[in-house]
């Protein structure tokens, strides 16, 4: 009785064109954040980053299934994970009072 009063006005909704979006890239295995790479994914299935680098510029063979070796990926992650994801940094960062 309870279950039904909780769930009497849900509607259930099935979309036939949900893909499911994966918490890493594929290609380079880095977190898939924010409305953009979601939309990338679903037209390139891999994050903005690889889709700049690799899918855009080789279209086609994206398209065919191509994928970047493991060493031109791990080179390409290793430039990635050394930029800064924010911009507030040292001890002070967080305390400021101006
Ligand atoms: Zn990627």
């Amino acid at each position: 009785m309870l279950r039904s009063a909780l769930f009497r006005d849900l509607e259930l909704v099935i979309d036939k064109n949900f893909k499911k979006i994966p918490i890493a890239c594929p290609v380079c295995d880095i977190l898939i954040v924010g409305i953009t790479d979601h939309q990338v994914f679903r037209e390139f299935e891999c994050c903005e980053a690889c889709k700049t680098q690799w899918a855009w510029p080789n279209k086609n063979e994206w398209s065919a299934g191509w994928r970047p070796s493991a060493k031109t990926v791990a080179e390409f992650r290793k430039n990635r994970i050394s930029v800064p994801s924010y911009t507030m940094r040292g001890k002070n960062a967080y305390n400021k009072t101006n």
